[in-house]
């Protein structure tokens, strides 16, 4: 006898402090880079879907840009951005790094997740399992489970894979029955050009150095199919001062070549397409302390 499940459907805010692997656990739900990993903190600066339809569940992964202490108008959006992530969240996995001890911005996401008005179901997920024996892995769940009380503690190594899907399991019982938000053909169309984006940023932390990346904004003006195989992308890399515009550019342009070849090759990997990127460099004054320019780049939240 063939007994149908209900359908299941919800949100999943990934919770934790920058470089726990948030992106990573994602991406390997989701087999395709979704956001983009980095070793460096504070690449994924907005709130990222990736939504992962199975037969009879849809999961629309929140990957929250973090909490961070404030320091300008770029980082309290990016605050407003998590803490919506969590409240609207259906289900929330917090995920911290087994092999490191527990930090401040830890306490600060506890604190945070005892104070959400819904009471969703949070799942303190121990990552990196994989650097860590058996003896250090009780030892760290000890220090981290009384900063989740009540939390269904989970172990996965996001980059081998081990114990992800007994947490996709628990995910699945704990999300609400209902239909999909999301029609599965949709989902590219809307992800698209903010995916790129996110590439072509990942791009630009990897090539520039100190702190010129994090003045870097990225827009996608035009993402054009131009037949089946082939695509055609036109973005602009804002920066804050005209004296950043020459370091992205770079001599003979080469440094702009460089990020826009690894962009170009990521998005390829992505779309399964031939890309024909086109990146050109802008000054925005100050952008990161503009509230007006902030929304322009995507950066304001959806909700306050
Ligand atoms: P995020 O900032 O939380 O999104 O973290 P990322 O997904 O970008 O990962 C940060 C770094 O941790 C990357 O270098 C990942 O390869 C690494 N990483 C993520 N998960 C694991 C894991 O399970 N084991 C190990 N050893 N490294 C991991
Ligand atoms: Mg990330």
């Amino acid at each position: 006898m063939n007994k149908k499940l209900p359908f299941r459907s919800g949100f999943v805010a990934v919770a934790g402090r920058p470089n726990v692997g948030k992106s990573t656990l994602v991406n390997a739900y989701l087999g395709q880079l979704v956001a983009p990993i980095s070793p460096r903190p504070q690449t994924t600066r907005r709130k990222q879907l990736g939504i992962l339809t199975l037969p009879d569940t849809q999961i629309v992964f929140v990957d929250t840009p973090g909490l961070h202490k404030q320091i300008d108008q770029l980082g309290s959006y990016m605050n407003m951005a998590a803490e919506s992530a969590l409240e609207d969240a259906d289900l929330i996995l917090w995920l911290v790094s087994a092999d490191e001890m527990p930090t401040e911005e830890d306490a600060l996401i506890s604190k945070k997740l005892l104070s959400l008005k819904r009471s969703q179901p949070v799942f303190l997920v121990l990552n990196k399992i994989d650097r860590l024996s058996p003896l250090e892995l009780a030892d760290s769940e000890k220090l981290f489970s009384p900063l989740a009380p009540g939390a269904e503690i989970h172990h996965v190594s996001a980059l081998s894979g081990t114990g992800k899907y007994d947490l996709l399991q628990a995910v699945i019982s704990g999300l609400p029955e209902g239909g999909p938000y999301y029609e599965e053909d949709q989902i590219t169309d809307l992800y698209e050009k903010e995916i790129t984006s996110d590439l072509i940023r990942a791009a630009v932390l990897d090539s520039l150095r100190d702190e010129i990346p994090y003045s870097v904004a990225v827009r996608v003006e035009e993402f054009i199919d131009r037949d089946d195989e082939n695509s055609s992308i036109t973005a602009t890399l804002f920066v804050e001062r005209e004296s950043q515009k020459g370091i992205v550019i770079g001599k003979n342009a080469e440094m702009l070549k460089k990020i826009g070849t690894q962009a170009r090759m990521e998005i390829e990997r992505m779309t399964g397409r031939k890309v024909y990127l086109d990146l050109r460099v802008k000054v925005a004054p100050n952008w990161r302390n503009d509230p007006g320019a902030l929304k322009r780049f995507g950066y304001a939240p959806e909700k306050s």
